[in-house]
């Protein structure tokens, strides 16, 4: 995409009147964003190309581009990445997680808001709703259309963002996830649509809440264990375990099964057919390996539903984890941790029931 010139961010009447900084009012909550790159950051050559580049505008440009963000908190911003979130990977989840903890250490912060690409939103919103110590909000933002675009939807996921980063109630929620008027937990939320602004859903258990030009009405409470109730910490690790995600699908062999594992996985999350299955070769195959000492997860390659313990695959006997309700990609997030713990699969299978 070199040969894209890039056209700078729109700005209305409002943003230019803050345009130099955001003023400070005392009685403003602080709220510090951590900006990572992804669609929200992302510039067209023109608005009309829906070609784009991810991450291409820095946090400033971001935050100056929504009027009246002052009016909600003061704000101050910092650049941890700049990438379209496909580049994910452990090394900048370990440096995220340890940001949003040093940040929300510190006793003027009041909560961190995280602007990220939408494709692996799901798997850092997760992660760090495992390993933040602190009930102070965690909210993360993305877009569908990049800065630059016709209706770019950043702005308004950015303010509304804020609105519920400022928002005593959203302390002790975990990371939450903040899109289109809608507000989610990480645990729950998942990409359904590839390139709609209407993408995220909360399939299994429904949304956290709306928020609509920052006025917020909160849904469910969440009853899984999140922030300073897990377990998980990142304070010793330098690096997670690597596990791997196998599509199943008619006809599957073995043979991405034992190539993960010749290749270093600790772990196998299938994405299975309906609730968690596979050809008899790929189930061979796992249990070959859980017997090995590779924790061996069954989830689903479908959108949603629970994959049950020991229903059409005797789990007990073959030493492998049901993901209960985390699809495939979260399932690998929460194995990724407990291997930090243990591989013992009874105890991981509690892990995925309480987390
Ligand atoms: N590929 C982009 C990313 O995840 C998509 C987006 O942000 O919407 O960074």
């Amino acid at each position: 995409m070199a040969h894209i010139k890039y056209r700078s961010i729109v700005l209305g009447m409002a943003t230019l009147a803050c345009a130099t900084g955001f003023a400070r009012a005392n009685d403003l909550p602080d709220i510090h964003v951590l900006a990572t790159g992804g669609t929200i950051a992302g510039a067209q050559a023109s608005a009309t190309d829906y070609r784009y580049k991810s991450g291409a505008y820095d946090v400033n440009a971001l935050l100056k581009a929504v009027p009246n963000l002052d009016k909600l908190a003061v704000i101050t911003g910092e650049q941890v990445a700049s990438i379209g979130s496909q580049d994910m990977n452990d090394a900048i989840w370990l440096k995220l997680a340890r940001r949003v903890n040093a940040v929300l250490a510190e006793p003027g912060t009041d909560g961190i808001l995280i602007t990220h690409g939408t494709d692996t939103l799901e798997e850092t919103s997760y992660f760090l709703s495992l390993v933040t110590k602190s009930d102070k909000p965690v909210v993360m933002v993305g877009a569908m259309r990049p800065a630059t675009a016709i209706s770019a939807d950043g702005p308004g996921n950015l303010y509304n963002g804020v609105a519920v980063a400022a928002d005593p109630r959203a302390k002790g929620k975990g990371t939450l996830v903040v899109l289109n008027d809608t507000i989610h937990f990480a645990r729950n939320v998942v990409k359904t649509d590839t390139t709609s602004v209407q993408t995220f859903e909360s399939l299994n258990r429904g949304p956290a809440g709306r928020v609509h030009t920052g006025k917020i009405s909160w849904f469910e409470p969440m009853d899984r264990k999140l922030g300073p109730a897990s377990e998980f910490s990142i304070d010793a690790l330098d690096a997670l375990p690597r596990v791997d995600i196998i599509y199943a699908h008619a006809n599957m062999s073995a043979d991405l099964i034992e190539a993960a594992v010749r290749n270093g996985a600790k772990g196998l999350v299938v994405a299975g057919v309906g609730d968690g299955n596979m050809t008899t070769p790929a189930l061979d195959a796992l249990t070959r390996v859980a017997k090995s000492g590779v924790v061996v997860v069954r989830s689903t390659r479908l959108p949603a539903g629970i994959v049950l313990r020991n229903n059409e695959v005797n789990d007990d006997e073959k030493g492998f984890v049901a993901s209960d309700e985390l699809n495939p990609a979260k399932s690998r997030v929460l194995l990724q941790l407990a291997l930090t713990t243990t591989n013992d699969p009874v105890v991981i299978q509690k892990m995925f029931y309480e987390y």
